[in-house]
């Protein structure tokens, strides 16, 4: 029997996750092009087909279009990612290609993250560097003030994997009081002292509100201008889940009025932010590119097991980590 064929679609992929389709004797071809290349999907569509796997590791939709490019030989496709907001969900469902994720390994450095960012944000890091490089460094002991994390309420809006690592590292940080929201009661809540609450109650409550649950149609938007209303005037938001889920023009607003008193966020839409967006401007809004995973071992192990997922499949058991 010929060996099983992969497509690694963005032309960036780990060579720890390489070495294991060579073990299983899987033969892989990694596309020559990276994802943010302007034609990369022209390109790709034209060189998709006759593949038995994809890893899908890019954030390009993956649509019913690409799967008739890719041929009915198709077996199995992985993300290289916990988030997989940019799948045709209902679409492989219908046609029985399994999906596989990579969540859990990226938990560690996607909420170390997400605390950099509460910090950052919180005490106005961007406000100080950018007054040091404008050679306008000041003193005096109402100068940069920022809020405490000790003594303070965070809400978690996804209490998963990376939501729960959050909240065990702010666990050092003397939070007075933990709340989240969600679809369904988490049993490690209890045990990590988490308490459910309606999300307006968490939204009207918490100083610092961290959003860590998946981009759906239900959370487009959740942070809005009607929601961020409800927040409190000292309160920190901090985004390491999808940009959609914030309205940017209402959080634009928000910042500039002071209606919140900072933003941080890893993930923005569009990404990447053009480097003219209003939100740039503002000294409250503190952003990175899209960092959480971006570690040389988090990003090998979602390699390794996006690779897992795929040879599983072949093998017809069931993915490390199936989405459906
Ligand atoms: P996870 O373990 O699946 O946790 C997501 C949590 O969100 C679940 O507990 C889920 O519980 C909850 N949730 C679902 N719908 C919700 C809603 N409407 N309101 C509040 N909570 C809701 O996923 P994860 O690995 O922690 O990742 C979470 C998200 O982070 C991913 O989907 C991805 O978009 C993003 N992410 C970003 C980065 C980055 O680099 N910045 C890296 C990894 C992941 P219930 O269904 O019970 O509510």
């Amino acid at each position: 029997m010929s060996p099983k064929r992969v497509l690694i679609v963005n032309g960036s992929y780990p060579v720890a996750g390489l070495d294991i389709f060579k073990k299983n004797n899987v033969e892989t071809e990694v596309f020559p092009h990276m994802d943010y290349e302007q034609d990369f999907m022209e390109i790709l569509k034209q060189n998709l087909n006759g593949y038995d796997g994809l890893i899908w590791n890019t954030k390009h939709r993956l649509t019913a279009e690409i799967l008739d490019l890719a041929g009915p030989q198709l077996k199995a496709i992985s993300a290289m990612a916990s988030g997989i907001d940019n799948f045709d969900l209902d679409e492989l469902k219908k046609r029985g290609i399994p999906l596989g994720n990579t969540p859990n390994v990226l938990n560690n450095a996607v909420a170390d993250i997400a605390v950099g960012l509460l910090i950052s944000a919180a005490r106005k890091f961007k406000e100080g560097v950018s007054m040091i490089e404008r050679n306008e460094w000041k003193f005096g002991v109402q100068w940069i003030l920022g809020q405490d994390i000790a003594g303070s309420t965070v809400g978690i809006i996804g209490l998963g994997g990376i939501g729960q690592a959050v909240v065990r590292r702010l666990k050092g940080f003397d939070v007075s009081r933990f709340l989240y929201c969600g679809r369904s009661d988490k049993p490690e809540a209890k045990l990590l002292g988490v308490e459910r609450v309606p999300l307006q109650e968490l939204l009207e409550e918490s100083d610092f509100v961290v959003l860590v649950c998946p981009l759906t149609n239900e959370t487009r938007h959740l942070i809005n201008a009607d929601t961020l209303k409800m927040m409190k005037k000292n309160a920190v938001l901090v985004n390491i889940a999808r940009g959609e889920i914030i309205d940017h023009v209402a959080l634009y607003e928000a910042l500039k009025n002071e209606q919140i008193f900072a933003a941080g966020l890893d993930v923005v839409s569009p990404e990447p932010i053009p480097a003219d967006h209003p939100l740039l401007t503002l000294p409250n809004c503190y952003i990175i590119p899209h960092l959480g995973s971006a570690t040389i071992e988090t990003r090998n192990k979602m390699a390794v097991n996006a690779a897992k997922n795929i040879i599983l499949a072949f093998e017809g058991k069931s993915m490390l980590y199936p989405t459906y």
